[in-house]
């Protein structure tokens, strides 16, 4: 148990360790943003750009850096900083502050200082030692630290005693020139240190590429220097600078008008935040940014969403990654920091539509599942199906309201129509999940086998199945058409082979192995042997599979085995063999000799413990051999049938099958 200024340390270093990141973003952008000066000759502007480039490298630089040598950096910065104040301060008294008169003619006319005499130059030791005890303490020198102490003061001593202005400013320049001179020497005296752990870093870096590759390091950095953070407090804190100065700008404009109020009117309200918007994606860091922020609201909509539906699937929570690069490849594709301001206020909108569909989509491959298994396992508890369902029909109502504001307040372009044919297929996905739900409902409702549900779920299924690929070509085509008519872009080619590749092709491939397995194993089945009609009343025992008696029909295998034709159907989308004994289902004569020795149901006593799947296996074998040796007898031993079927996984293999039908 940590105490608790342990845990606050950790806590303030861990804000600190973000917070000092910020800036090297603030100075990145401003230096990508700062404006090109074509004007300039040739050499000023190579000149240019060499410092651009050396500004972004640092702050890079500074960006990634460890946490230690981060705040070391900070550091020395700060150190450096009080020490430019502390010559400043002293300069400035030298120039304006006049003693014996006590009173000063301040530049800006602001007044920092007392104008009485003596509390003057005691708050100006007090000032000085302050800047001295704050420089040695944060550059960690011990070596003559009293006399830098000194050294600042010394201006200050020969200002009160009224040494002519020559000479105060003479001084002013002495001690000036040892503190650099001090500076430079602690520095210089800390280059080995640098030098060394500057190498040492190069060398790790070296190692780590060669060991774990470029992809996996980058990874790394980014978790270690918090870079989502960052960014959202990046774009959070520009967002509220440029709040703050546009809302002082329209207060003024207001107050000019002779109205003194603290609340704006509505319409220079939504006008400020829509400025705030469209600056907030202004260059491509602030995208990144935006996309930051974005991820958080996902993430904690995602979590919120799976608490309500009460799934715990891990994979689910992946919204908050999904959308944030969701964001920024449209941004990317559509060039959104690169127009000009009032086209990307509409443009930003047109990709949030498109945004919004997607988390709809990812919702929907969130709830579906859910709601099968909850059909599927017979929970009759309303509280466990009702968000679930909530959700569903939210799915349902909110592309169909999105589609329908936006036709009314737009013309048909590529947009809308992408827009719209998410909603579509949005819908018909919700409208298959309820369906095969309210199946699997009715089929939970009646205690009888309903022979036919697995068909009429595979229909189901597939029909939205096959309006989903036709939903991805005619996608493709209007991508192909933007592409070659509004706007062609690198990136959107790239996604247009995704796209080509995941929601086209690998579909049609899924879909054509699901019907293919789904005829063999019909035709495999119908070429076994049928029980029917009364006789399989007759049959004195359950189907391995389903536990049922055999109302109308049983197939038996070529290893004797009795089975519902529909158990055995989903059980041969898994594997071609009898779910009992493991031999092949196929009817060729080979099969049919070696297959005649063996015995139904169960070569496991009722007591015995059910062994794992594998020994059970290698045990089902070795019984076998046996009784390959004591019985070559080809009927069914009756008194057999009664025992219990030890092949407990088989039902949950079909069971599961069931789920994943005609995906
Ligand atoms: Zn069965
Ligand atoms: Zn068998």
């Amino acid at each position: 148990m940590e105490s608790p200024p342990v845990v606050v340390g950790q806590r303030v270093r861990a804000v600190l360790d973000v917070a000092l990141r910020v800036p090297s973003l603030f100075i990145t952008d401003a230096i990508l943003n700062l404006p090109h000066d074509a004007s300039a000759g040739f050499l000023s502007l190579l000149l240019q750009l060499a410092l651009r480039l050396l500004g972004v490298v640092a702050s890079i630089v500074v960006l990634v850096l460890s946490r230690r040598a981060l705040f070391k950096f900070y550091m020395i910065t700060a150190a450096l900083a009080l020490a430019a104040t502390s010559v400043l301060v002293s300069y400035y008294a030298t120039l304006h502050l006049n003693f014996s008169r006590a009173s000063y003619s301040a530049a800006l006319g602001l007044e920092f200082l007392p104008s009485n005499g003596p509390s003057l130059w005691m708050t100006l030791i007090v000032l000085q030692l302050i800047f001295g005890i704050g420089f040695i303490t944060l550059l960690q020198v011990q070596s003559y630290s009293q006399l830098i102490i000194l050294d600042l003061l010394i201006p200050t001593v020969g200002f009160i005693i009224e040494l002519p202005l020559g000479v105060q400013q003479i001084l002013v320049f002495i001690s000036a020139l040892v503190l650099i001179l001090y500076t430079v020497a602690c520095l210089a005296f800390r280059f080995r240190w640098f030098y060394y752990s500057t190498k040492y870093t190069v060398l790790l870096l070296k190692h780590m590429y060669q060991v774990y590759g470029i992809q996996l390091m980058v990874e790394d950095a980014w978790k270690k220097i918090h870079f989502p953070d960052v960014l959202r407090v990046f774009w959070l804190t520009r967002l509220a600078t440029q709040a703050v100065f546009l809302f002082y700008v329209v207060r003024e404009s207001s107050s000019d008008a002779g109205e003194v109020s603290y609340f704006i009117p509505w319409n220079d309200l939504s006008e400020l935040v829509c400025n705030l918007i469209i600056n907030g994606c202004d260059s491509t860091l602030t995208v990144l940014g935006m996309s930051a922020v974005i991820s958080s609201i996902a993430h904690y909509l995602g979590l919120g969403i799976l608490a309500f539906i009460g799934s715990t699937e891990e994979e689910d929570k992946r919204l908050g990654f999904v959308a944030p690069v969701l964001f920024f490849i449209l941004a990317l594709q559509t060039g959104l920091s690169g127009l000009k301001p009032e086209e990307r206020l509409v443009r930003l909108c047109r990709n949030m539509c498109l945004l919004l569909t997607a988390v709809l989509h990812f919702i929907h491959g969130m709830t579906d599942p859910v709601l099968m298994s909850l059909s599927a396992s017979h929970v009759s508890s309303y509280r466990r199906h009702l968000p679930v369902l909530l959700v569903s029909v939210c799915l349902f109502v909110l592309p169909v309201l999105l589609s329908c504001v936006l036709w009314h307040y737009y013309a048909l372009n590529t947009w809308l129509f992408a827009v719209t044919a998410f909603c579509v297929e949005l819908c018909l996905k919700v409208i298959v999940s309820l369906t095969v739900y309210t199946l699997f409902m009715i089929d939970g409702y009646y205690s009888v086998l309903w022979e036919k549900l697995d068909d009429y779920v595979y229909y189901v299924r597939s029909t939205g199945s096959i309006i989903e690929f036709i939903f991805g070509v005619i996608m493709f085509g209007n991508g192909a058409y933007t592409m070659m008519f509004e706007s062609g872009s690198k990136i959107r080619a790239c996604m247009m082979c995704l796209h080509a590749y995941f929601n086209i092709y690998l579909q049609a491939k899924n879909g054509w192995k699901t019907f293919m397995n789904r005829r063999k194993a019909v035709k495999k089945i119908n070429s076994l042997p049928e029980v029917k009609g009364s006789e399989s009343r007759e049959i004195d025992d359950v189907c391995a599979i389903c536990y049922q008696e055999f109302h109308t029909s049983a197939r038996i295998t070529p290893c004797h085995h009795y089975f519902h034709a529909l158990c055995l159907r989903k059980w041969l989308y898994i594997q071609d063999t009898c779910p009992m004994c493991h031999q092949k289902v196929y009817i060729d004569d080979d099969s049919k000799e070696n297959a005649s020795v063996s015995n139904n149901n169960g070569f496991v006593a009722p007591n015995e413990e059910p062994a794992q799947p594998d020994a059970d296996r290698e045990a089902d074998q070795e019984l076998e051999e046996q009784n390959l040796s004591e019985d070559d007898s080809v009927e069914c031993d009756d008194e057999e049938w009664t025992t219990e079927p030890h092949n407990s996984t088989s039902e949950e293999h079909v069971s599961d099958d069931t789920d994943s039908l005609g995906e």
